[in-house]
């Protein structure tokens, strides 16, 4: 039996909008092909682990507190990540952790967090706190060769910008910034996205993307996944879809 093996970064501290439910979900998934996933954990003041060691890295978003909290800790971690990260560990970033992978975060009262660098966009809130982009959001993305629509919900004041591959073109909400036209950032092996909701119980098909690359990494014959009834999920997606998309 294959195992997909995750480390689930700052649990406790970034998990907004259920944002800790995508691991649910990638666990019913996993289950349902008979694949082992394995979920740790990794917080502030937990051991150092081998980044490497696992398939998926996943941090979700958090309030801009703790973001600040976290981001000391988070730069221990920097070279353990980049090392996981260009071996092809995939990573999956949910609002806060998509911004603390870019070069840094300005907040609104001008307090400026230190990103990992990974990627080189940038984040800033405006200075009034009022203007956030908070709502229902809906994404055209290329999951797989294939287009799909990607349902969620953002609440974000900072900004991203200088995202050269971004994982979506925005056709409702808000995105990267306000009105903007793309949303969150795209690699082969990087899904960062401002995307709550849980994001992948709405969207079966990015938690498919992300389990199908993690099984046939490294494997010479790669391995579709098998099929699973998601009539619930579509009929889910339709009413937002309908209710968000038709004039
Ligand atoms: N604190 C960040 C912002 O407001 C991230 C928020 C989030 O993760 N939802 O932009």
């Amino acid at each position: 039996m294959k195992t997909l093996k995750i480390l689930h970064m700052y649990a406790d501290m970034l998990d907004l909008y259920g944002d800790g439910g995508n691991m649910e979900i990638m666990k019913y998934r996993c289950g349902k092909r008979g694949i082992e996933c394995i979920v740790d954990k990794y917080s502030i003041d937990s051991e150092m682990p081998d980044f490497s060691a696992y398939d998926l890295i996943y941090i979700g978003g958090g309030a801009d507190l703790e973001q600040q909290h976290i981001s000391a800790d988070l730069m221990k971690c920097r070279e353990g990540i980049v090392k996981a990260y260009e071996a092809g560990t995939f990573l999956f970033l949910i609002c806060g952790g998509y911004q603390l992978m870019g070069k840094y975060y300005r907040d609104a009262d001008g307090n400026e967090i230190k990103g990992l660098g990974l990627f080189d966009y940038f984040t800033v809130a405006p200075s009034s706190r009022k203007l956030r982009c908070i709502g229902n959001i809906v994404i055209s993305a290329d999951i797989g060769g294939k287009a799909v629509k990607i349902v969620g919900f953002e609440n974000h004041g900072g900004q991203t910008q200088g995202v050269k591959t971004p994982f979506g073109r925005v056709l409702y909400g808000n995105g990267n910034c306000a009105k903007s036209k793309c949303e969150g950032y795209f690699e082969k092996n990087v899904i960062a996205t401002y995307l709550h909701g849980p994001c992948l119980s709405k969207n079966p098909e990015v938690a498919d993307y992300m389990i199908s690359y993690c099984v046939n990494r490294g494997e010479a014959e790669p391995v579709k996944l098998a099929a699973i009834d998601d009539e619930l999920e579509k009929q889910c997606r339709k009413v937002m879809l309908d209710r968000l998309l038709k004039k």
